[in-house]
């Protein structure tokens, strides 16, 4: 099988298990889930170490999803993973290694492993405040399990010190497998956010000796003048998750949302925040795979449109999410309609670099995969 982007479909949509010799190493060796703030999973698995992610033969990076009754199974011969179908020999298959600074302690004692995360292969991933109002009020987003996955796992800081942070951040720097970090949190005030933002970028500069961090912001919608000042905090792209592109579905879907930041102030801030971050450094976050393939694709036209880029997630029926146990479409599906993506991402000359985001951040996106993948046979 060399068609990975839509293997890689098949299995964020199926799941996948693993037999027990094939985890070997998982959480010291290789990089286990740490569950920093939403769960992927079909199912939960509190006493059971998994891998976050894993790698294809062409370097494709995959999230691993967790469903006991999927077909698809990862097993260890003679000392090399190997993904099957059912009895079908696939391919082989690699978990990522550990970083070293998931055994590391900051100077106050903390678990550096707590405090920042690797997503993917090279993103580094800082969660400043796993909260969010909308579930007190009953009006979460139906896709999502940040509560719930809190809950279950509690597995990392809720909240971080901003020296561990800076810390954390220069340690990893420092073995030389980050490439960029994500920065995101729950619900606050703006003011208060970006002033918090802008402490922890501080640190980081501090530690690391950056002047600018090549990576992303992903606040609760940045609106106005918070634009600028996330820009002259010293992170060089910021996100935008408007989660769903039709409007009366993002109504529906993100009730809580949806009141404090409608589809209209969306575009408009995008639009705003492109001409202070500029074309290429400002991301529409997508959930894929609730909306219809015609207002999906009309969502990457417009933010392209904008100057912005897309990162599009494939969705997750995870437990613990209003939509938990429905189904997602199907892989075909997701690939027909990434192909066309990727297609008004390249007509767009949208600059699509990997500065502050990459194929290696995301096992849980095909956007880049079918971009890299197109450039390649070009
Ligand atoms: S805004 Fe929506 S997706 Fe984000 S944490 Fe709250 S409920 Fe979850």
């Amino acid at each position: 099988m060399d068609n990975y982007l839509l293997l890689k479909a098949k299995i964020l949509v199926e799941g996948i298990k693993a037999e027990k010799e094939s985890l070997e190493g998982i959480g010291n060796k290789f990089k286990a889930q740490n569950h920093g703030l939403f769960g992927w999973d079909f199912e939960n698995h509190v006493d059971l170490l998994l891998p976050d992610d894993f790698i294809l033969p062409d370097g494709t990076i995959v999230q691993f999803r967790l469903n006991s009754k999927s077909d698809f199974i990862v097993k260890k011969l003679n000392e090399k993973l190997i993904l099957f179908n059912r009895e079908k020999d696939i391919c082989e298959v690699k978990w990522i290694k550990q970083p070293k600074f998931y055994s590391k302690k900051t100077s106050s004692g903390e678990n550096m492993v707590k405090v920042g995360q690797i997503g993917g292969e090279d993103c580094l991933f800082f969660c400043y405040q796993n909260y969010c109002s909308y579930f007190s009020h009953n009006k979460q987003c139906t896709f999502c399990n940040l509560v719930a996955t809190s809950k279950t796992y509690n597995s990392v800081m809720k909240k971080k010190d901003i020296v561990s942070i800076g810390e954390t951040a220069a340690s990893a720097w420092s073995e030389g497998m980050v490439n960029h970090i994500l920065l995101t949190g729950g619900c606050f005030s703006n003011e208060k956010e970006v002033e918090l933002v802008s402490t922890i970028l501080d640190s980081i500069k501090k530690h690391t000796g950056m002047d600018r961090i090549p990576g992303t912001i992903l606040p609760s919608p940045a609106k106005g003048d918070t634009i600028k000042k996330y820009y002259d905090s010293g992170i060089k792209a910021i996100g935008y998750s408007m989660e769903i592109f039709d409007e009366s579905l993002y109504k529906a879907i993100c009730p809580g949302k949806s009141e404090n930041t409608t589809h209209r102030e969306f575009l408009d801030s995008i639009e705003k925040a492109v001409s202070i971050f500029e074309e290429g450094n400002v991301y529409g976050v997508l959930v894929m795979g609730l909306e219809t393939k015609e207002t999906f694709l009309e969502g990457i036209k417009t933010l392209t449109g904008l100057g912005a880029n897309v990162v599009p997630f494939v969705w997750s029926p995870n437990p613990g999410s209003k939509l938990s146990g429905h189904r997602a479409p199907s892989p075909e599906w997701y690939i027909d309609t990434i192909q066309e993506a990727a297609e008004i991402v390249v007509q767009s000359k949208v600059p699509f670099g990997d500065e502050n985001h990459c194929y290696k951040c995301d096992g849980n996106s095909l956007l880049h995969d079918a971009i890299r993948i197109k450039a390649g046979a070009q």
